[in-house]
């Protein structure tokens, strides 16, 4: 096989787009651009604890299936994290476990949002109304996050990083609400602003990653152990920046989404006599049924069990399809977090990342590239 789709990404924009930069959460959220996403939900947990002046060992609640940034933006601020289980089949956490988590300590629930399906947020934040909690929206695989119409959450965070709805190679935003919250300018100030030029450097890196997104350049650095691509690995976050983006490139990353056909329906149509072999197709569950086809990031699976979804692995892989297990680990099973946290039992999370399959949905998947898929699919 002569190259190889990538499993997620888009092109970086060229910084063009001439008009007014719209933001659709603009007249429910103070936007502020940070360095990344992971810095930008680092600065929102300082804002919860900064909230809470009382509580001596904050705790923050965060799902037990998920990126590892959550884990190094948390303890960035010498705040624990608590993992929450999840929903049987479901990336959402366990509204039980979510309410049984809650201690005095507590200072933030973290709705994370997953390929583009949002948390279940008007639940979450119920509880955190109810508690006092800063409620704190990860959107950095949806995009517009879900709180731009309802306001549900107090702080959101967007990323710009590779792999992401809007790939500006990096950055990421921290929104406010524009209710009630005194400490969100001041907390902001202590971290340094950065600029980001887009001169030749930026502009030549930008050329270069777009070209190795295609086919065969892909097939060839997925091959370079260095690159460690498709790896989940843990990092700490040791600096946080505040980070001015040109306007013309975050309205140009925008405007580029706004045009990427979803293949959501095409897929859900495709896929979907996989059920009655034990498949789930959690976006045909989970993604709101409104008659419009959404995007997603990546399309979700789950297979019946671990040794399907890795032989679907092995065959989309060997057809030339960059399927992916996502995170591969509950999070407390990643390297470097089972160090830090607590032990607890995230049974159902290990059983998701044991069972989850991921198809690409960027703008270079072609309809033929979706039968390929099936076709494998359905051949196991
Ligand atoms: C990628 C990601 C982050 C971190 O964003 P970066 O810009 O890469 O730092 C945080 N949370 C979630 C859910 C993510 O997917």
């Amino acid at each position: 096989m002569l190259g190889k789709l990538r499993p997620v990404g888009s092109r970086v924009p060229k910084p063009e787009f001439p008009g007014e930069l719209e933001l659709p959460w603009q007249t429910l959220y103070q936007t502020y651009l940070m360095g990344s996403g992971t810095e930008a939900l680092s600065a929102a947990v300082a804002i919860s604890i900064g909230r809470k002046p009382d509580v001596t060992a904050p705790e923050v609640i965060l799902p037990a299936y998920g990126c590892p940034d959550l884990i190094a933006a948390t303890v960035a601020q010498s705040a624990k994290p608590v993992l929450v289980d999840l929903e049987p089949g479901r990336p959402f956490m366990s509204a039980v476990g979510v309410k049984s988590a809650l201690t005095e300590s507590t200072v933030a629930v973290v709705g994370v949002g997953f390929l583009g399906i949002p948390e279940r947020l008007e639940r979450l934040a119920e509880i955190c109304v109810e508690s006092n909690l800063t409620l704190i929206e990860d959107s950095a695989q949806c995009f517009p996050p879900a709180s731009s119409v309802q306001g549900w959450a107090d702080l959101v965070v967007l990323s710009f990083g590779r792999g992401k709805p809007i790939n500006l190679m990096g950055g990421g935003a921290l929104l406010a609400s524009n209710a009630n919250l005194g400490n969100v300018a001041s907390t902001l100030s202590q971290y340094p602003l950065k600029n980001q030029k887009l001169g030749l450097a930026w502009r030549s890196m930008r050329i270069l990653f777009n070209f190795l997104m295609s086919r065969i350049p892909f097939a060839i650095i997925e091959r370079i152990p260095q690159f460690a691509i498709g790896e989940t690995r843990f990092h700490t976050l040791d600096e946080i920046f505040r980070l001015e983006i040109p306007s013309c490139l975050l309205s140009s990353g925008i405007g580029d989404f706004n045009l990427r056909a979803p293949l959501t329906f095409l897929y859900n149509q495709k896929l979907e006599e996989l059920e009655s072999r034990g498949w789930t197709l959690l976006a045909k569950h989970l993604v709101n049924d409104s008659g419009m086809d959404q995007a997603l990031l990546r399309y979700p699976l789950l297979a019946p069990d671990r040794l399907i979804r890795d032989r679907a692995l092995e065959r989309l892989n060997g057809a030339g399809i960059g399927a992916s297990a996502f995170y591969e680990h509950s999070l407390e099973e990643i390297d470097g977090i089972d160090e830090i946290l607590p032990e607890s039992e995230c049974p159902v999370a290990k059983d998701f990342a044991a069972r989850l399959l991921t198809l690409p949905t960027h703008e270079d998947v072609r309809d033929g590239d979706v039968s390929t898929m099936a076709r494998e699919l359905f051949r196991l």
